[in-house]
């Protein structure tokens, strides 16, 4: 289908696409495309103004400063499917490198995922898991959102409308730390029919000390398993200890579509967690 007529600019600093955003209320941010230029195209959504971020210095890269990851809102999946300096932390690139096809994770930002907030993707998960934040900047300046925070609704999240997401902060807790993201994809487009972001941090005699479990794809938001956590603590990572209590999710709260039942759903949710832990588990370990 053909998308409304819409104006495309294309600023070469945050300031001018922060005064373009300012200049029409119906604005709308490009990052990567991949979900905005389908939608414009079905007419799911509309705009009179297109303000490209493709040209926008500084918003690409990854770094680590103190103990805190920071990715430029811009990265594409496909860089963060890398392992390179960040190979330690499996989650990232396991997660990066689970989305879509090779064309999606070429163009699909981190920054755009998380912003669009679909439901069964991919990235909500490890923002989660990993305690990440998200800095973004608006007419009254910057301003940082934490991953709890984030997601507000199905396929909402809490950056304005005249503000721009810069970059993604994720915690990296390397010492007797392990992590991993686990997913069952829907065959066709890659989304996660369930997908389990795991980080697991060890005592001296091997027990869990701390554990994050965040799930996509289940309920129309993405959640953190406080309840499952909370169990998670003095067990041992091995999968027999932890099959049992990860039987039941108490905060899942499955959709029903007609990818998978609510009661499928709820299987996969407590499936997926078991694995993710036990390989964050073992990694933590080794
Ligand atoms: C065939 C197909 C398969 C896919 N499979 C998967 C999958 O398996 N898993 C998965 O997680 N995703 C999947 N996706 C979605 C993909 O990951 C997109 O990259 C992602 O949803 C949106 O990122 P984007 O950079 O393309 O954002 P865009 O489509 O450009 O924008 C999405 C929304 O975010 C806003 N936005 C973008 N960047 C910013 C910013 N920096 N600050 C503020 N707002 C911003 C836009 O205004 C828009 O509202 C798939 C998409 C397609 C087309």
């Amino acid at each position: 289908m053909i998308p409304d007529n819409f104006e495309y600019a294309a600023p070469r600093s945050l300031k001018e696409a922060l005064e373009l955003l300012g200049r029409k209320p119906d604005a709308k941010l490009l990052g990567g495309g991949m979900s905005l230029i389908p939608a414009l195209k079905h007419r799911l959504a509309a705009t009179s103004l297109l303000v490209d971020l493709g040209r926008v210095p500084d918003l690409e890269g990854v770094s680590e400063k103190r103990g805190r990851i920071s990715i430029g809102a811009r990265t594409t999946h496909a860089a963060l499917a890398i392992p390179g300096a960040l190979a330690d932390v499996h989650v990232i690139h396991e997660t990066a490198g689970a989305i879509g096809d090779v064309q999606v994770r070429n163009r699909g930002t981190i920054g755009g995922s998380l912003v669009h907030a679909d439901p069964a993707a991919d990235w909500p998960a490890s923002f989660l898991a990993l305690d990440g934040e998200a800095v973004v900047v608006g007419p009254k300046g910057e301003r940082t959102i934490p991953a709890a925070q984030f997601f507000t609704g199905m396929l909402a999240s809490a950056p304005k409308h005249d503000e721009v997401l810069t970059e993604v902060r994720l915690s990296a807790e390397r010492k007797r730390a392990g992590t991993a993201y686990v997913k069952l994809r829907q065959p066709a487009s890659g989304f996660a029919i369930v997908g389990v972001a795991a980080c697991v941090t060890l005592d001296r005699r091997g027990r869990i000390e701390h554990a994050a479990v965040a799930v996509t794809g289940s309920n129309p938001v993405p959640f953190r398993a406080a309840a499952l956590e909370k169990r998670l603590v003095g067990q041992t990572p091995d999968a027999a200890t932890l099959r049992p209590l990860c039987a039941r999710v108490e905060e899942a709260d499955p959709m029903d579509d007609l990818h998978a039942s609510v009661a499928y759903r709820a299987h996969l949710v407590g499936v997926f967690a078991l694995r993710a832990l036990v390989a964050a588990g073992a990694r933590a370990a080794s």
